[in-house]
């Protein structure tokens, strides 16, 4: 367990945005994350938990409490059969490749997508019309008063994109999944693929900084319907050619903000308002935001003041 006081959080953000917080506790095992937020807990000290930072635009005035960051570069992974244990501070790609080399099938969409599996089963992440809560079958929690609990995955109550520990602020320590045999070479040869298509749509984290789809997809009106992609109604609102100070939309996929040369947080918030305003203007949709805000913004929308809306 590392402790930084204070810590600069744009050096945990895929984004690379986000000013100080005053301490930042590293917590890379789930004994030194519950260890950690009882501790908190007890002390009645105010706190915001991350994970990867992939799904995040962090404030430039920082987070005024402790942040506990849960994520572990070495994998935690235990197979019972078919099913998997697995620290929720571990690399969600982490696991991918593990059940790629294991020939567990269930959870190959994940390939390549950023940050821990404790952030994606709060985000309920997924791909190509598959998400984490569809093989999520029980999960070790610390719930509002820092007691640990085993739950299964109704406590979850999944949607697309969301889970209900979003309003519960539950921790998610470890979680079970429950896998399918697979062949490991055809998985392999997916999660090839899968690693290809992405580098084609996605931006190059190293130079392109993001948190990937800004917003949700649309519901559908009716059950015969599909989502719609929410990039091709901002495509059609014209969101390709906007920016705002360093922010601007990826020219290949417009549901996509990158940080630019001097882009502040401020920025990103700023231009994503827009793009939601062209597309209210332009189609009557009101698009939903996939990435959290954390921290303080000048902004016309409600606030939370501890941390996440
Ligand atoms: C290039 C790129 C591509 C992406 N592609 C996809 C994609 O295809 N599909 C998709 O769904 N997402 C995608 N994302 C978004 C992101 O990777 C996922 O949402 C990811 O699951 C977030 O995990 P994280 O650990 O980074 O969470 P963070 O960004 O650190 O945190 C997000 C939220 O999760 C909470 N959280 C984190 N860990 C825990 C925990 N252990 N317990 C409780 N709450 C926790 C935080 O408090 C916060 O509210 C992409 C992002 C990038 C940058």
């Amino acid at each position: 367990m590392k402790t930084r006081s204070p810590a600069l959080l744009c050096e945990y953000t895929t984004f690379r945005l986000g000013g100080p917080c005053p301490c930042l506790i590293e917590c890379a095992h789930p004994d030194e994350l519950i260890r950690t937020v009882q501790r908190l807990k007890k002390d009645n000290a105010p706190f915001v938990l991350i994970g990867g930072g992939s799904n995040l635009v962090v404030s430039d005035l920082g987070i005024d409490a402790t942040v506990i960051r849960y994520f572990s570069r070495t994998p935690l992974i235990e197979r019972k059969g078919y099913e998997v244990d697995v620290a929720a501070g571990t690399i969600l790609d982490d696991l991918a490749v593990f059940c790629v080399d294991e020939g567990l099938e269930g959870l190959n969409y994940t390939t390549g997508i950023p940050g821990s599996v404790g952030g994606a089963v709060l985000g309920n992440a997924g791909a190509w019309g598959k998400q984490v809560g569809d093989v999520l079958v029980r999960a070790q929690i610390l719930d509002q008063e820092g007691r640990l609990k085993t739950v299964d995955v109704d406590h979850f109550g999944f949607s697309y994109r969301h889970s209900r520990l979003k309003e519960t602020h539950e921790i998610i320590v470890s979680v079970t999944f429950m896998l399918a045999p697979g062949d490991p070479i055809v998985l392999a040869r997916e999660r090839a693929e899968i690693l290809k298509k992405r580098a084609e749509k996605h931006p190059d984290l190293d130079h392109e900084p993001c948190a990937g789809s800004f917003f949700r997809n649309i519901e559908p009106t009716s059950k015969a319907e599909r989502r719609q992609a929410a990039g091709s109604f901002l495509e059609d609102a014209g969101a390709k050619n906007m920016k705002v100070g360093g922010a601007y939309v990826f020219p290949k996929h417009a549901n996509i903000i990158v940080k630019g040369q001097g882009a502040s947080a401020q920025d990103v918030h700023d231009l994503h308002l827009k793009m939601m305003e062209a597309v209210r203007q332009k189609f009557g949709l009101q698009l939903v935001r996939e990435v959290r805000f954390a921290g303080k913004f000048k902004t016309t929308l409600p606030s939370n003041p501890e941390g996440f809306w």
